[in-house]
């Protein structure tokens, strides 16, 4: 579904991401996990198309979209939840979800389904909602323009743990119920072993270590990996 191979990026002349390969298929999640600077929100910008790739290539479903404009990609179905999520604070979160779903006509009602307290909320301004909410109304928002892959940058960063474990379990239902596959950069160890069946390493903008099936195996590595 998403296959980038030999990626590179970066700011300027500062290079970021340096020789990065990665494959996602239909309905899976890949955790990206690494320290503060490591290039996690580069490699997901890159992806997304709003940072141009100096070398490499980024395929989505068999095209070559490397050098495709980040709304063409959207259209394409690569969705983009940013770190910081980047609602309308002064929009009503009903007007929020409106916004995207217009673009593809699709009913609000249907994504509402996976978002039952987003539901409760509909006639809030988007600003006024908790962390957690808005990062619930994020997904929501990026899901009703029907995305097949969800890039996703930090879900659960500065979000209560209460409400942690139900951004977990909305993400599980996206992927078991809408097939949807996941990009997720997460410092969230609990979250990415949830969620993920792997994991990559990032470190200086290289991947350095590939974890599979973390949730059965590999728990105390992700932990050290972490230190
Ligand atoms: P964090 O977990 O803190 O979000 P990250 O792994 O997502 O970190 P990036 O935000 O991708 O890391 O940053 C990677 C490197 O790129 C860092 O050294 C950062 O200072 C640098 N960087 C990020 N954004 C810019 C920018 N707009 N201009 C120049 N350098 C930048």
């Amino acid at each position: 579904m998403l296959e980038v191979s030999n990626l590179h990026s970066g700011y300027g002349r500062i290079p970021i991401i340096q020789g990065v390969a990665l494959t996602l298929t239909q309905g899976e999640v890949l955790g990206i996990l690494g320290h503060n600077g490591a290039g996690k929100t580069t490699l997901l910008r890159t992806i997304a198309g709003f940072l141009p790739t100096t070398s490499g290539k980024i395929s989505f479903e068999g095209k070559d979209v490397t050098t495709a404009e980040p709304f063409l990609r959207a259209r394409s179905g690569m969705g983009y939840v940013p770190q910081g999520r980047q609602i309308f604070p002064a929009l009503s979160v009903r007007e929020n979800l409106k916004v995207a779903a217009a673009r593809c006509r699709q009913p609000v009602d249907e994504i509402l389904e996976l978002f039952p307290r987003i539901g409760r909320v509909l006639d809030r301004p988007g600003g006024a909602l908790s962390g957690g909410e808005q990062q619930l109304l994020a997904l929501a928002r990026c899901l009703c323009v029907r995305p097949k892959v969800v890039l996703l940058d930090e879900p659960t960063e500065g979000i209560q743990p209460s409400i942690i474990d139900e951004i977990i379990e909305t993400l599980q239902r996206v992927v078991l119920e809408k097939h949807i596959s996941i990009l997720l950069v997460e410092q969230n160890l609990d979250c990415l072993a949830a969620l993920s069946k792997r994991i990559l390493v990032l470190n200086r903008g290289k991947i350095v270590e590939i974890l599979e099936d973390p949730k059965d195996h590999n728990s105390n590595r992700l932990a050290e990996l972490m230190l």
